[in-house]
Protein backbone atom coordinates (compact mmCIF):
# COMPACT_ATOMS: atom_id res chain seq x y z
CA UNK A 1 0.00 0.00 0.00
CA UNK A 2 1.18 3.68 -0.79
CA UNK A 3 2.77 5.10 2.26
CA UNK A 4 3.00 9.13 0.74
CA UNK A 5 0.20 10.58 -1.88
CA UNK A 6 0.48 13.91 -3.19
CA UNK A 7 -3.29 14.26 -2.30
CA UNK A 8 -5.18 12.18 -0.05
CA UNK A 9 -8.89 12.65 -0.83
CA UNK A 10 -11.22 11.71 2.38
CA UNK A 11 -14.67 10.75 1.19
CA UNK A 12 -15.16 9.60 -2.56
CA UNK A 13 -18.82 11.00 -2.51
CA UNK A 14 -19.83 13.06 -5.51
CA UNK A 15 -17.35 16.40 -4.48
CA UNK A 16 -14.08 14.06 -3.91
CA UNK A 17 -14.53 11.48 -6.91
CA UNK A 18 -15.13 15.38 -8.91
CA UNK A 19 -11.37 16.46 -7.74
CA UNK A 20 -10.32 13.06 -8.13
CA UNK A 21 -11.26 12.71 -11.86
CA UNK A 22 -10.29 16.53 -12.34
CA UNK A 23 -6.49 15.42 -11.31
CA UNK A 24 -6.29 12.85 -13.58
CA UNK A 25 -3.37 12.86 -15.89
CA UNK A 26 -1.44 15.60 -13.89
CA UNK A 27 1.83 12.96 -13.14
CA UNK A 28 0.27 13.32 -9.41
CA UNK A 29 0.01 9.89 -6.85
CA UNK A 30 -3.89 11.01 -6.25
CA UNK A 31 -5.36 8.59 -3.49
CA UNK A 32 -9.26 8.49 -2.27
CA UNK A 33 -10.46 7.19 0.20
CA UNK A 34 -14.37 5.96 0.40
CA UNK A 35 -15.87 4.75 3.56
CA UNK A 36 -18.85 2.78 1.37
CA UNK A 37 -18.18 -0.37 -0.51
CA UNK A 38 -21.47 -1.34 -1.99
CA UNK A 39 -22.22 0.74 -4.68
CA UNK A 40 -24.83 -0.99 -6.73
CA UNK A 41 -28.04 -0.81 -4.58
CA UNK A 42 -29.87 2.75 -5.13
CA UNK A 43 -29.94 3.27 -1.37
CA UNK A 44 -30.01 7.19 -1.34
CA UNK A 45 -33.62 8.18 -2.98
CA UNK A 46 -32.30 11.94 -3.33
CA UNK A 47 -33.18 13.47 -6.21
CA UNK A 48 -30.58 16.49 -7.08
CA UNK A 49 -31.00 19.34 -9.56
CA UNK A 50 -28.12 20.04 -11.06
CA UNK A 51 -27.34 23.48 -12.80
CA UNK A 52 -26.43 23.45 -16.74
CA UNK A 53 -23.24 24.87 -15.25
CA UNK A 54 -22.49 21.77 -13.35
CA UNK A 55 -22.92 19.59 -16.66
CA UNK A 56 -20.39 21.39 -17.91
CA UNK A 57 -18.04 20.52 -15.68
CA UNK A 58 -18.78 17.07 -15.24
CA UNK A 59 -18.76 16.76 -18.98
CA UNK A 60 -15.42 18.21 -18.55
CA UNK A 61 -14.56 15.04 -15.92
CA UNK A 62 -15.73 12.67 -18.93
CA UNK A 63 -18.81 11.46 -16.39
CA UNK A 64 -21.87 13.10 -17.98
CA UNK A 65 -22.64 10.55 -20.71
CA UNK A 66 -22.64 7.77 -17.85
CA UNK A 67 -25.58 9.29 -15.27
CA UNK A 68 -28.57 7.51 -15.98
CA UNK A 69 -31.94 9.18 -16.57
CA UNK A 70 -31.07 12.87 -15.96
CA UNK A 71 -34.18 14.96 -16.77
CA UNK A 72 -33.58 18.13 -18.36
CA UNK A 73 -35.52 21.26 -17.31
CA UNK A 74 -36.76 23.34 -19.21
CA UNK A 75 -39.09 25.74 -17.27
CA UNK A 76 -39.03 26.54 -13.59
CA UNK A 77 -42.33 27.55 -12.31
CA UNK A 78 -41.93 29.57 -8.91
CA UNK A 79 -44.75 30.75 -6.87
CA UNK A 80 -46.60 31.05 -3.70
CA UNK A 81 -49.11 29.37 -1.99
CA UNK A 82 -52.25 31.23 -1.07
CA UNK A 83 -50.48 34.64 -1.70
CA UNK A 84 -50.57 36.12 -5.32
CA UNK A 85 -47.03 36.59 -7.58
CA UNK A 86 -45.61 33.96 -9.70
CA UNK A 87 -42.42 33.92 -12.17
CA UNK A 88 -41.58 31.85 -14.53
CA UNK A 89 -37.86 30.96 -15.60
CA UNK A 90 -37.07 29.59 -19.08
CA UNK A 91 -34.06 27.98 -20.58
CA UNK A 92 -34.92 29.79 -23.76
CA UNK A 93 -34.75 33.41 -22.53
CA UNK A 94 -31.39 32.36 -20.59
CA UNK A 95 -30.10 31.05 -23.58
CA UNK A 96 -29.17 27.62 -22.19
CA UNK A 97 -30.35 24.62 -23.83
CA UNK A 98 -31.87 23.63 -20.23
CA UNK A 99 -31.73 25.41 -16.79
CA UNK A 100 -30.74 22.26 -15.51
CA UNK A 101 -31.44 18.40 -15.00
CA UNK A 102 -32.64 16.57 -12.25
CA UNK A 103 -30.29 13.20 -11.05
CA UNK A 104 -30.42 10.51 -9.12
CA UNK A 105 -27.78 10.97 -6.05
CA UNK A 106 -27.07 7.09 -6.76
CA UNK A 107 -27.18 7.55 -10.43
CA UNK A 108 -24.35 10.20 -10.18
CA UNK A 109 -22.45 8.35 -7.50
CA UNK A 110 -22.68 4.92 -9.84
CA UNK A 111 -21.20 7.23 -12.73
CA UNK A 112 -18.42 8.70 -10.89
CA UNK A 113 -17.73 5.49 -9.35
CA UNK A 114 -17.81 3.34 -12.62
CA UNK A 115 -14.82 6.09 -14.23
CA UNK A 116 -12.77 6.60 -10.57
CA UNK A 117 -12.34 2.72 -10.72
CA UNK A 118 -11.54 2.60 -14.21
CA UNK A 119 -8.97 5.26 -13.79
CA UNK A 120 -7.60 5.43 -10.28
CA UNK A 121 -5.65 2.53 -8.79
CA UNK A 122 -5.19 4.44 -5.76
CA UNK A 123 -8.89 4.40 -5.41
CA UNK A 124 -9.87 2.28 -2.22
CA UNK A 125 -13.54 1.65 -1.15
CA UNK A 126 -14.86 0.52 1.86
CA UNK A 127 -11.93 2.52 3.25
CA UNK A 128 -12.97 4.35 6.69
CA UNK A 129 -10.76 6.91 7.85
CA UNK A 130 -10.25 7.14 11.93
CA UNK A 131 -8.35 9.98 12.10
CA UNK A 132 -6.74 12.83 10.89
CA UNK A 133 -3.87 15.60 11.63
CA UNK A 134 -1.58 17.72 10.15
CA UNK A 135 2.48 18.92 10.46
CA UNK A 136 3.64 21.83 8.88
CA UNK A 137 5.42 19.40 5.90
CA UNK A 138 2.35 16.98 5.49
CA UNK A 139 -1.77 15.96 6.59
CA UNK A 140 -1.83 12.32 7.81
CA UNK A 141 -4.38 9.76 8.13
CA UNK A 142 -5.46 6.43 9.60
CA UNK A 143 -8.00 4.07 8.23
CA UNK A 144 -9.14 0.52 8.36
CA UNK A 145 -9.30 -1.17 5.18
CA UNK A 146 -9.98 -5.01 4.77
CA UNK A 147 -10.01 -5.65 8.49
CA UNK A 148 -6.04 -3.83 8.96
CA UNK A 149 -5.50 -0.58 10.11
CA UNK A 150 -3.13 1.80 7.69
CA UNK A 151 -1.47 5.55 7.94
CA UNK A 152 -0.76 7.39 5.18
CA UNK A 153 0.81 10.56 4.81
CA UNK A 154 0.02 13.61 1.81
CA UNK A 155 1.27 16.82 1.03
CA UNK A 156 -2.43 17.72 0.87
CA UNK A 157 -5.46 16.28 2.83
CA UNK A 158 -8.82 17.05 0.74
CA UNK A 159 -11.91 16.50 3.42
CA UNK A 160 -14.58 15.44 1.09
CA UNK A 161 -16.19 13.09 3.85
CA UNK A 162 -19.21 15.64 4.26
CA UNK A 163 -17.63 17.32 7.48
CA UNK A 164 -17.23 13.99 9.63
CA UNK A 165 -13.58 14.64 10.59
CA UNK A 166 -13.94 18.14 10.96
CA UNK A 167 -14.20 17.65 14.84
CA UNK A 168 -10.35 16.59 14.49
CA UNK A 169 -8.85 19.79 12.75
CA UNK A 170 -7.81 22.88 14.40
CA UNK A 171 -8.18 25.78 13.58
CA UNK A 172 -11.44 25.32 11.62
CA UNK A 173 -14.84 26.66 13.39
CA UNK A 174 -18.26 24.30 12.28
CA UNK A 175 -21.26 27.18 12.33
CA UNK A 176 -24.30 25.40 12.46
CA UNK A 177 -28.03 26.81 11.73
CA UNK A 178 -30.91 24.51 13.13
CA UNK A 179 -33.81 25.50 10.42
CA UNK A 180 -36.12 22.76 12.51
CA UNK A 181 -37.06 21.40 9.41
CA UNK A 182 -36.79 18.23 7.63
CA UNK A 183 -37.20 17.40 3.78
CA UNK A 184 -39.62 14.54 2.83
CA UNK A 185 -38.42 13.37 -0.16
CA UNK A 186 -40.25 10.43 -2.98
CA UNK A 187 -41.02 10.30 -6.24
CA UNK A 188 -44.97 10.90 -7.86
CA UNK A 189 -46.74 10.43 -10.19
CA UNK A 190 -49.44 12.96 -11.44
CA UNK A 191 -52.89 13.44 -13.78
CA UNK A 192 -51.52 16.16 -15.96
CA UNK A 193 -47.53 15.97 -15.82
CA UNK A 194 -46.07 18.58 -17.19
CA UNK A 195 -42.79 17.36 -19.03
CA UNK A 196 -39.65 19.39 -18.16
CA UNK A 197 -41.51 21.92 -15.66
CA UNK A 198 -40.26 21.96 -12.69
CA UNK A 199 -42.48 23.46 -9.92
CA UNK A 200 -41.01 25.81 -6.52
CA UNK A 201 -44.31 26.17 -4.00
CA UNK A 202 -43.18 27.87 -1.04
CA UNK A 203 -46.07 27.43 1.49
CA UNK A 204 -46.07 29.10 5.05
CA UNK A 205 -44.78 26.11 6.51
CA UNK A 206 -41.71 25.33 3.91
CA UNK A 207 -41.11 25.41 0.30
CA UNK A 208 -42.26 22.45 -1.76
CA UNK A 209 -40.36 21.15 -5.20
CA UNK A 210 -41.72 19.25 -7.86
CA UNK A 211 -38.77 18.11 -10.10
CA UNK A 212 -39.16 16.34 -13.31
CA UNK A 213 -38.04 12.93 -13.51
CA UNK A 214 -38.60 10.28 -16.17
CA UNK A 215 -42.63 10.82 -16.56
CA UNK A 216 -43.60 11.65 -13.18
CA UNK A 217 -41.37 14.29 -10.36
CA UNK A 218 -39.38 13.79 -7.46
CA UNK A 219 -40.88 15.44 -4.63
CA UNK A 220 -38.87 17.76 -1.75
CA UNK A 221 -41.36 18.75 0.44
CA UNK A 222 -39.78 20.65 3.33
CA UNK A 223 -41.87 20.74 6.86
CA UNK A 224 -41.21 21.25 10.22
CA UNK A 225 -39.02 17.91 11.47
CA UNK A 226 -42.76 16.95 13.61
CA UNK A 227 -44.54 17.38 10.63
CA UNK A 228 -42.47 15.46 8.41
CA UNK A 229 -42.37 12.42 10.75
CA UNK A 230 -45.99 12.27 10.15
CA UNK A 231 -46.33 12.72 6.44
CA UNK A 232 -43.78 9.50 6.58
CA UNK A 233 -46.38 7.27 8.55
CA UNK A 234 -49.35 8.44 6.93
CA UNK A 235 -50.41 5.64 4.08
CA UNK A 236 -50.30 6.56 0.26
CA UNK A 237 -53.85 7.46 -0.08
CA UNK A 238 -53.42 10.35 2.56
CA UNK A 239 -50.21 11.12 1.57
CA UNK A 240 -51.21 12.00 -1.93
CA UNK A 241 -54.35 13.97 -0.79
CA UNK A 242 -52.15 15.69 1.85
CA UNK A 243 -49.73 16.61 -1.17
CA UNK A 244 -52.49 18.05 -3.14
CA UNK A 245 -53.86 20.07 -0.70
CA UNK A 246 -50.44 21.72 -0.30
CA UNK A 247 -49.40 21.97 -3.74
CA UNK A 248 -52.95 23.00 -5.79
CA UNK A 249 -54.58 21.46 -8.55
CA UNK A 250 -51.97 22.60 -11.43
CA UNK A 251 -50.96 19.10 -12.25
CA UNK A 252 -54.41 17.78 -11.51
CA UNK A 253 -54.68 14.89 -8.80
CA UNK A 254 -51.48 13.28 -6.98
CA UNK A 255 -51.54 9.54 -8.49
CA UNK A 256 -49.04 7.35 -6.81
CA UNK A 257 -46.04 7.60 -4.61
CA UNK A 258 -42.93 5.78 -4.61
CA UNK A 259 -40.90 4.99 -1.23
CA UNK A 260 -40.69 8.05 1.63
CA UNK A 261 -37.41 9.11 3.00
CA UNK A 262 -36.61 12.02 5.19
CA UNK A 263 -33.57 14.34 5.84
CA UNK A 264 -33.44 16.47 8.35
CA UNK A 265 -32.01 20.20 7.31
CA UNK A 266 -29.93 22.51 8.28
CA UNK A 267 -27.39 25.13 7.09
CA UNK A 268 -23.42 23.96 8.18
CA UNK A 269 -20.54 25.97 7.22
CA UNK A 270 -16.83 25.73 8.32
CA UNK A 271 -14.46 28.60 8.38
CA UNK A 272 -12.02 28.95 7.28
CA UNK A 273 -12.04 25.90 4.24
CA UNK A 274 -8.79 25.19 5.11
CA UNK A 275 -6.27 24.34 7.73
CA UNK A 276 -2.56 23.26 7.87
CA UNK A 277 -2.09 20.78 4.99
CA UNK A 278 -6.09 20.44 4.25
CA UNK A 279 -8.56 21.99 1.78
CA UNK A 280 -12.35 21.00 2.67
CA UNK A 281 -14.59 20.67 -0.02
CA UNK A 282 -18.03 20.32 -0.72
CA UNK A 283 -20.61 19.23 2.01
CA UNK A 284 -17.20 19.44 4.29
CA UNK A 285 -17.35 23.06 3.75
CA UNK A 286 -20.52 24.03 3.66
CA UNK A 287 -24.12 21.73 3.97
CA UNK A 288 -26.91 23.87 3.09
CA UNK A 289 -30.62 23.79 2.48
CA UNK A 290 -31.52 22.24 -0.70
CA UNK A 291 -34.65 25.10 -1.33
CA UNK A 292 -32.36 26.54 -4.27
CA UNK A 293 -31.13 23.55 -5.07
CA UNK A 294 -27.16 24.86 -4.61
CA UNK A 295 -25.24 22.26 -2.64
CA UNK A 296 -23.69 19.98 -4.98
CA UNK A 297 -23.66 22.65 -7.75
CA UNK A 298 -21.15 24.53 -5.42
CA UNK A 299 -19.50 21.58 -4.20
CA UNK A 300 -18.59 20.57 -7.47
CA UNK A 301 -17.27 24.15 -8.48
CA UNK A 302 -14.91 23.91 -5.10
CA UNK A 303 -13.71 20.25 -6.50
CA UNK A 304 -13.06 21.79 -10.14
CA UNK A 305 -11.46 25.04 -8.61
CA UNK A 306 -9.31 22.59 -6.01
CA UNK A 307 -7.97 20.93 -8.98
CA UNK A 308 -7.25 23.97 -10.64
CA UNK A 309 -5.14 25.59 -8.13
CA UNK A 310 -3.36 21.55 -7.86
CA UNK A 311 -2.78 21.72 -11.05
CA UNK A 312 -1.29 25.10 -11.21
CA UNK A 313 0.87 24.65 -8.04
CA UNK A 314 4.52 23.36 -8.60
CA UNK A 315 4.71 19.87 -6.54
CA UNK A 316 6.79 21.01 -4.09
CA UNK A 317 4.20 23.87 -3.33
CA UNK A 318 1.20 21.28 -3.09
CA UNK A 319 -0.84 21.82 -0.20
CA UNK A 320 1.28 24.80 1.09
CA UNK A 321 0.31 27.81 2.60
CA UNK A 322 0.47 30.05 -0.38
CA UNK A 323 -1.60 27.59 -2.49
CA UNK A 324 -4.00 26.95 0.56
CA UNK A 325 -4.49 30.83 0.61
CA UNK A 326 -5.05 31.53 -3.36
CA UNK A 327 -8.34 28.38 -3.14
CA UNK A 328 -9.41 30.01 0.06
CA UNK A 329 -10.21 33.62 -0.94
CA UNK A 330 -11.16 32.29 -4.56
CA UNK A 331 -14.09 30.70 -3.07
CA UNK A 332 -15.08 32.98 -0.53
CA UNK A 333 -17.39 34.86 -2.82
CA UNK A 334 -19.04 32.13 -4.64
CA UNK A 335 -19.69 30.33 -1.33
CA UNK A 336 -20.43 33.61 1.02
CA UNK A 337 -23.09 34.42 -1.72
CA UNK A 338 -24.79 31.03 -1.93
CA UNK A 339 -24.99 31.19 1.52
CA UNK A 340 -26.59 34.13 2.02
CA UNK A 341 -29.01 33.31 -0.60
CA UNK A 342 -30.07 30.24 0.38
CA UNK A 343 -30.08 30.88 3.80
CA UNK A 344 -32.68 34.26 2.70
CA UNK A 345 -35.15 32.15 0.64
CA UNK A 346 -35.31 29.56 3.96
CA UNK A 347 -36.13 32.72 6.11
CA UNK A 348 -37.93 35.03 3.55
CA UNK A 349 -40.45 32.00 2.03
CA UNK A 350 -41.07 29.80 5.09
CA UNK A 351 -43.74 32.31 7.04
CA UNK A 352 -46.84 33.32 7.11
CA UNK A 353 -46.70 37.27 8.26
CA UNK A 354 -49.15 39.22 5.94
CA UNK A 355 -46.34 42.01 5.26
CA UNK A 356 -43.91 39.23 4.12
CA UNK A 357 -46.46 37.39 2.41
CA UNK A 358 -46.99 40.61 0.22
CA UNK A 359 -43.63 41.60 -0.48
CA UNK A 360 -42.84 37.84 -1.66
CA UNK A 361 -45.91 38.72 -4.24
CA UNK A 362 -44.91 41.97 -5.66
CA UNK A 363 -41.07 40.42 -5.49
CA UNK A 364 -42.42 37.68 -7.73
CA UNK A 365 -44.54 39.61 -10.10
CA UNK A 366 -41.60 41.87 -10.49
CA UNK A 367 -39.24 39.04 -11.24
CA UNK A 368 -41.68 37.71 -13.48
CA UNK A 369 -41.90 41.12 -15.89
CA UNK A 370 -38.46 42.03 -15.86
CA UNK A 371 -36.46 39.96 -18.08
CA UNK A 372 -32.79 41.52 -17.33
CA UNK A 373 -33.62 40.31 -13.49
CA UNK A 374 -34.71 36.84 -14.40
CA UNK A 375 -31.48 36.39 -16.85
CA UNK A 376 -29.71 37.44 -13.78
CA UNK A 377 -31.29 35.06 -11.49
CA UNK A 378 -31.27 31.82 -13.85
CA UNK A 379 -27.61 32.83 -14.60
CA UNK A 380 -26.38 33.06 -11.10
CA UNK A 381 -28.24 29.67 -10.59
CA UNK A 382 -26.63 27.92 -13.37
CA UNK A 383 -22.84 29.48 -12.74
CA UNK A 384 -23.08 30.56 -9.20
CA UNK A 385 -21.96 34.04 -7.58
CA UNK A 386 -19.10 34.27 -9.88
CA UNK A 387 -21.19 34.07 -12.80
C1 LIG B 1 -32.86 16.39 0.59
C2 LIG B 1 -31.67 16.93 -0.16
C3 LIG B 1 -31.84 17.45 -1.43
C4 LIG B 1 -30.76 17.99 -2.12
N1 LIG B 1 -30.97 18.53 -3.34
C5 LIG B 1 -29.93 19.07 -4.01
C6 LIG B 1 -30.12 19.62 -5.31
O1 LIG B 1 -31.24 19.66 -5.84
N2 LIG B 1 -29.05 20.14 -5.97
C7 LIG B 1 -27.80 20.14 -5.41
O2 LIG B 1 -26.84 20.63 -6.04
N3 LIG B 1 -27.58 19.62 -4.17
C8 LIG B 1 -28.61 19.09 -3.47
N4 LIG B 1 -28.40 18.54 -2.24
C9 LIG B 1 -27.05 18.58 -1.67
C10 LIG B 1 -26.15 17.42 -2.12
O3 LIG B 1 -26.73 16.19 -1.77
C11 LIG B 1 -24.78 17.57 -1.47
O4 LIG B 1 -24.30 18.86 -1.73
C12 LIG B 1 -23.77 16.55 -2.00
O5 LIG B 1 -24.20 15.26 -1.69
C13 LIG B 1 -22.42 16.81 -1.36
O6 LIG B 1 -21.48 15.87 -1.81
P1 LIG B 1 -20.20 15.54 -0.95
O7 LIG B 1 -19.40 14.58 -1.76
O8 LIG B 1 -19.55 16.77 -0.47
O9 LIG B 1 -20.74 14.85 0.40
P2 LIG B 1 -21.53 13.50 0.62
O10 LIG B 1 -22.56 13.31 -0.43
O11 LIG B 1 -21.97 13.55 2.06
O12 LIG B 1 -20.41 12.37 0.47
C14 LIG B 1 -19.43 12.17 1.47
C15 LIG B 1 -18.72 10.86 1.17
O13 LIG B 1 -17.70 10.65 2.15
C16 LIG B 1 -17.74 9.31 2.60
N5 LIG B 1 -17.22 9.29 3.98
C17 LIG B 1 -17.77 9.86 5.08
N6 LIG B 1 -17.00 9.65 6.16
C18 LIG B 1 -15.93 8.94 5.73
C19 LIG B 1 -14.77 8.40 6.39
N7 LIG B 1 -14.56 8.56 7.70
N8 LIG B 1 -13.87 7.71 5.66
C20 LIG B 1 -14.04 7.55 4.30
N9 LIG B 1 -15.14 8.03 3.63
C21 LIG B 1 -16.05 8.71 4.35
C22 LIG B 1 -19.21 8.93 2.54
O14 LIG B 1 -19.39 7.52 2.46
C23 LIG B 1 -19.67 9.65 1.26
O15 LIG B 1 -19.50 8.85 0.11
C24 LIG B 1 -29.47 18.00 -1.52
C25 LIG B 1 -29.29 17.45 -0.25
C26 LIG B 1 -30.38 16.93 0.44
C27 LIG B 1 -30.17 16.36 1.81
Amino acid sequence: MLSHADVLIIGGGPAGAALALALRGGGLEVMVLEARSDFSAPADPRALALSYGAKILLQRLGVWGGIVGATPIERIHISQRGGFGRALLTASESGVEALGYVVNYAALGTALHQALRLDNPLYLTGATVSGVKSTPGFGVAEFEHGGRQHEVTASLLVLADGGRSLAQVSGVERHVVDYAQSAVLCHVSVERPRPHVAFERFTPFGPLALLPSGTGYDLVWTARTDEAETLLRLDDGAFLASLHERFGDRLGAFTAAGQRASFPLSLKYARPVTAQRMALIGNAAQTMHPVAGQGFNLGLRDAWELGEEIRNAPRAEIGGPAMLKHYREGRRRDTGGSILFTDLLVRLFSNDYAGVSLGRGLGLAALDLLPTAKRLVARKMIFGAKG
